[in-house]
């Protein structure tokens, strides 16, 4: 009476292990960037200070998520955070928080 039993676990453990397997290989690879289009290198999201011009006007942006090569420091941006960007200069106002930038030209 027993044996039969025993059987049917074994059977119905194989099919989940196997799923299980397929589900592990696929996470590792989601890479919301790609692989740098110039040197092939992986692309990392950390949150970096960024220098966004629009308008004649300079703006820093701090603490946006972007892509950033690994080999050759390239930065990529996804759709969505540059409207992000767009809307928070858009946003901004004369209270926002100023700073003198020096500009040096090389001769
Ligand atoms: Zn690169």
């Amino acid at each position: 009476m027993p044996h039969p039993g025993l059987d049917r676990h074994q059977l119905n453990i194989k099919p989940l292990c196997a799923r299980n397997d397929k589900v592990a290989i696929k996470e590792p690879m989601m890479k919301p960037y790609g692989d740098c289009v110039y040197c092939g290198g992986a692309v990392v999201e950390r949150p970096q200070r960024v220098d966004y011009r629009i308008h004649g006007q300079l703006y820093i942006l701090e603490n946006v998520p972007t892509g950033v090569c690994s080999q050759c420091g390239e930065q990529f941006f996804k759709a969505e955070v540059v409207k992000e960007m767009e809307a928070a200069v858009q946003t901004a106002t004369g209270s926002a928080p100023t700073i003198r930038v020096p500009v040096i030209a090389m001769k």
